[in-house]
Parts: structure tokens; C-alpha cells; sequence
């Protein structure tokens, strides 16, 4: 039987396309870019492979002008250009990437800094523009050649005049309707703020004609207009520098020009990893909390960066929950982008350096604890609470990361104490590590269940959070040594002369304690002669797994 050929309507497969790959109209800029970026990487690696010729820096750039009067938007590169063949292949062919099929034919290991790769992009102009004008003359040729498309009705190529190698796109922008603008792709303002965004670090300068005014020399009083050429985008990302190279100043920099927050952060992290996974990475640890932190509409996340490229504002998949706190950047090679390159497929890759990011984390923040006590407790003010849910939540799975990390008050040192600490103090014939919760520290201070405890000499950890005796729970034992709260029935204190009088006592007041079960029935289990008092003459004592504060808790939440 005769195969035959699948038919598509190009028009409309072109118009689905484009209305549903991309969330954000802007990135059409992004992908324009990219291309450019990509042109000039080409002539790049073929210049060097040619030992006859230089490759000069200065010469490689990428240029955006607006024009407003024409409604054009112009995207020239000194690329690598290409030739009529080249021409009708990768911008008559959708799905076509004359770019990746260039990392093959020479045989690119790690495909350098090359972006395109599904043959897509350059259509998103699209969805901006009405008609698209190519003009461009391959490296090595004489000749170039004009290629024009309004989109569905499919596209001409034909001869002209080009004076240098590199392609020329001039964009005519679509005209503003009732629902959707366009004018602002021809602000100079806005065009920055986009190139900004997602191409702050493509490694080629891009230059726009910026206009502006400025004091008139020797006329202080008066204005003139001017226009230069600036490069807007950085170039050079800090997170490729050298540690060495970079101040905190620099990173504190970078931190307030991302906006990850209005305050310094305590600290960074500078990763550049080539294991298992490749990627580099600058992470923060704010100092204040977030004003919504503590709410659902916090959004966790890592900007994540595919080649210096931005990919996603919010990889929600880089941070635990337990580490939501943290702000910055993630930027890999070798991660697997879906097709708009706005998202990724779920990859092996990204849960590797996930966990590699959370690894970390968790040992930087065991440095800061170490090293810089103070700082670590400013942090721990203001996000020592997600640690602890941590603990507490996913059945405690995480505690063996998070243990370590967690403070609490202490009745001797009257400061926070880690767990670590407390147990490197007990006395040999202390059992476990005890525990009051309460509403405040100054609360628990009064409470008669911690006297007998801190009689004994014994440290007492102040439970001044909801969450801390449920996160303890979680935890169970530490380093062999299980958590107590004072208020429970058994406190496992030796027996000292004392518990003879109790019996005595209990005796004698046999009919007294009787008298009050019957009155406090149905608030209490029993009334009985207690051992830890001493200058209190009555307290409540728990049996069981909770402990008065966690009932209250528990009774105070919504079913
Ligand atoms: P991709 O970049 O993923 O390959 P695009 O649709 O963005 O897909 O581009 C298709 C192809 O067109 C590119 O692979 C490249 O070969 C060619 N191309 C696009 N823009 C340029 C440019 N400015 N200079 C040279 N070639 C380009
Ligand atoms: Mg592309």
C-alpha cells in the first residue's frame, strides 16, 4: 500500500501554535535574542576553528531599535547569518532548529552556550507583529537575501542588499485593539525592563539608542535632548565569577537588584557545582521574614536560568518546604526545557541538584550556628518556626535534617540552647531531656510542675511556640535521650527521702483527696499526694502522650 504523507493546515498549525505555547507575550523578545545570541556563538566557534581569522570582540553585538512613527521594532545581530538554503530550512520549516542540527554536525560535546533547540522561537514574533522582515547574508557568502511573512499566508525570499554579515529582523508591530496592547513593545522603557528580565546575561553586548535629557553646557537653567548607545543587559552573570573575585557587597548588590528582598540577607551561598549535577548557584538567607510569609500566599522558589537564559521566576521544585525561606538563583546546562521554555519537563537532573541545593543549605546554616551565633539567632527569629513544621510535618521524615538546626530557651542559660548543647550539659544520672511549654518565658518561670526538675539542677527547655512540643514529638529521642515535659506523671527523677512522707501524706489526706475527685470529677482523673512541689501547694500532672499544652492547642483548632 502507498504510504501517505500526514497533510496540515500550516495556517492554522501556525496559529495554534503560537496562541498556546507561550503564557507571556513578551517573551518574544527573549527568543529574538536568543537567536542573535546564538548567531554570533556560531560565527564564534567558526572563526576560531579558521585559524586565519581574529575573532574581535568588539564587532559582536546585538542591537534593538523602536521606531515608533513606523511601528517597527528592529533586532540586528552580527551573527553568523545565513545563506538562501538556510533561509527556506529553518524559517520555512516549523519545528526546524538550524541550531541544534549545528551542535551536531560539529560535534559540540556540551553544545557551548548554544540555546535553540526545538525550532519555534523565531514564530512568537508573531504574536506581537503582523509582518516579519528578515534580512540577512551568511559568513562567507556575497550574497543576501530578504525574507518577508505575515504569518499564516506563508512567506518570500528573494535577493537584496545587505552591507555586513548578520541578520536583520524588523518587526512591524501589530496595532493596539479593544483587548490587547501593543504599544509598549516600542517603548524604550519597557523593551529595557523585558531585555532585563530574561536577557541580562546573553554574553554578546545588546545596545539600544537611549534617549534622554541633560543640563545644557554653560546654560545650567536648560535642557537639551540627547541619545546615546547604551548596553542594557550586564553580560557577565556574577554567579560565573569567580568567589575570589566577589565581595559580600556584591552579592548584597545583587540581592536588591533581584528584589529577593527589601532587607540584607544574613547570609549567601556561591555553588558551582560540576558533579553528578552541573550547575551554578547564589542563595540567600533573608534577615526579616517575609510579611506574608507565614501565609498561603507566599510562593516558594528559585529563579532558575537555563544558560543564562531565564527560564522560570518560581521553581517551587528546588526548596523544601522547610527551606521556603530561601531566595536566588539556580542556572544549569543541562536541564530538559519544555518546549516555550518556560517550564521543565520533571527531570532527574532537577531532583538531583534540588537535593544537592537542600544539602547545602542545611550546612551552611550549621556553619552560621557555629560560627556566628548571632546571626544564626536572627535567622532563627525569623524563620526558626518553618524548621520546626518542618520537623513536625511529613511524619517527622525530615527531623534528621532539621534537628540540629532547632533552639530553644533554656532555664539555666537563659538564652537559646540547641538540642546538641543541652544534652552535652545533662549530669550522668539524667534521664532525659525535659521540656515546659507554655505562653511566654516569663509564664513558664512560674509554672510548679518545672520546680522539682530544676531543683535537681537539671536544664529545662522553654516550649514557648504552638508548634515546638508537636515537633519534638516528631522527634522522639535525641541522640539516645528522650524528650519529658514537666508536666508529665512520671518524671524519672530518683526517689530521694521525700516519697516515704508522700505516702504518709496520702494516707492521712485519704478522705480530703476523695472530697476533691468527687467535686472536680469530670475535670480531673485523680487527686493524689505529689513530690515535686515545694513552694506551690497544687499542679496539674499528665498522663499519657499529650501534655496539657498540646490539648489546649488541639481543642483551640478548627475541626
Ligand atoms: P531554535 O532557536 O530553537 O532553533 P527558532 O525558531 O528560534 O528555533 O529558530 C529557528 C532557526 O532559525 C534557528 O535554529 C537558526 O538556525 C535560525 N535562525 C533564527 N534566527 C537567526 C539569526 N538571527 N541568525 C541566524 N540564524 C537564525
Ligand atoms: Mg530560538
Amino acid at each position: 500500500m502507498a504510504k501517505k504523507q500526514f497533510k496540515a493546515e500550516s495556517k492554522r498549525l501556525l496559529e495554534m501554535m503560537i496562541n498556546s505555547i507561550y503564557t507571556h507575550r513578551e517573551i518574544f523578545l527573549r527568543e529574538l535574542i536568543s537567536n542573535a545570541s546564538d548567531a554570533i556563538d556560531k560565527i564564534y566557534y567558526k572563526v576560531l576553528a579558521d585559524n586565519q581569522l581574529v575573532f574581535d570582540k568588539e564587532n559582536y553585538f546585538i542591537k534593538i531599535t523602536a521606531d515608533k512613527a513606523n511601528r517597527t521594532l528592529t533586532i540586528a545581530d552580527t551573527g553568523i547569518g545565513m545563506t538562501k538554503e538556510e533561509l527556506e530550512n529553518n524559517l520555512g520549516v516549523i519545528a526546524q532548529s538550524g541550531s541544534l542540527a549545528f551542535k551536531k554536525e560539529n560535534e559540540m560535546q556540551d553544545g557551548h552556550n548554544i540555546i535553540g533547540q526545538f525550532g519555534v522561537g523565531f514564530y512568537s514574533a508573531f504574536m506581537v507583529a503582523d509582518v516579519l522582515t528578515v534580512t540577512t547574508k551568511a559568513f562567507g557568502s556575497d550574497e543576501a537575501y530578504k525574507w518577508e511573512s505575515k504569518g499564516a499566508d506563508g512567506y518570500t525570499i528573494e535577493p537584496c542588499e545587505k552591507d555586513s554579515v548578520g541578520t536583520t529582523i524588523i518587526m512591524t508591530i501589530k496595532d493596539n485593539t479593544e483587548d490587547d496592547q501593543y504599544d509598549e513593545y516600542l517603548e524604550e522603557y519597557r523593551l529595557k525592563a523585558i531585555i532585563k528580565k530574561y536577557s541580562d546575561f546573553i554574553r554578546y553586548p545588546i545596545k539600544m539608542d537611549v534617549k534622554g535629557q541633560r543640563p545644557k553646557e554653560g546654560a545650567d537653567d536648560e535642557l537639551e535632548e540627547y541619545q546615546e548607545e547604551q548596553t542594557v543587559n550586564s553580560m557577565v552573570p556574577i554567579w560565573r565569577k569567580n568567589k575570589s573575585e566577589l565581595t559580600d557587597a556584591d552579592y548584597e548588590n545583587f540581592y536588591n537588584e533581584k528584589r529577593y528582598g527589601y532587607d540584607k540577607p544574613i547570609t549567601h551561598v556561591h555553588i558551582k557545582a560540576d558533579g553528578a549535577a552541573v550547575y551554578n548557584a547564589i542563595l540567600f538567607i533573608p534577615e526579616n521574614t517575609p510579611f506574608d510569609y507565614y501565609t498561603k500566599e507566599y510562593e516558594k522558589g528559585l529563579e532558575l536560568y537555563s544558560n543564562g537564559v531565564l527560564i522560570m521566576n518560581k521553581c517551587a521544585d528546588l526548596l523544601p518546604d522547610y527551606f521556603s525561606f530561601v531566595k536566588g538563583m539556580v542556572d544549569s546546562e543541562d536541564l530538559s526545557l519544555n518546549i516555550s521554555r518556560e517550564m521543565l519537563q520533571h527531570d532527574r537532573q532537577l531532583s538531583l541538584i534540588a537535593k544537592n541545593i537542600k544539602n547545602k543549605i542545611k550546612s551552611q546554616l550549621q556553619s552560621l550556628l557555629k560560627d556566628e551565633r548571632e546571626k544564626y539567632e536572627q535567622f532563627y527569629k525569623s524563620f526558626g518556626r518553618q524548621l520546626k513544621y518542618g520537623v513536625y510535618s511529613e511524619y517527622g521524615s525530615n527531623k534528621d535534617v532539621l534537628q540540629d538546626l532547632l533552639m530553644f530557651y533554656s532555664s539555666t542559660e537563659k538564652k537559646l540552647v540547641t538540642l546538641d548543647e543541652y544534652v552535652s550539659r545533662m549530669p550522668e544520672d539524667q534521664k532525659f531531656i525535659y521540656y515546659a511549654a507554655g505562653e511566654s518565658v516569663e509564664r513558664i518561670e512560674k509554672l510548679p510542675q518545672t520546680e522539682m526538675v530544676a531543683d535537681k539542677g537539671y536544664e529545662i527547655l522553654y516550649f514557648t511556640d504552638d508548634i515546638d512540643e508537636f515537633a519534638i514529638k516528631m522527634i522522639m529521642t535525641y541522640k539516645e535521650k528522650e524528650f519529658k515535659s514537666v508536666s508529665s506523671g512520671d518524671l524519672g527523677i530518683e526517689p530521694d527521702a521525700k516519697d516515704n512522707e508522700t505516702a504518709d501524706e496520702e494516707n492521712e489526706n485519704k478522705e480530703l483527696f476523695e472530697a476533691m475527685k468527687g467535686i472536680l470529677a469530670d475535670k480531673v482523673k485523680n487527686v493524689k499526694a505529689s513530690k515535686r512541689l515545694k513552694t506551690h501547694p497544687v499542679c496539674l500532672s499528665t498522663e499519657g502522650e499529650l501534655t496539657i499544652e498540646m490539648e489546649k492547642i488541639l481543642k483551640a483548632m478548627p475541626n
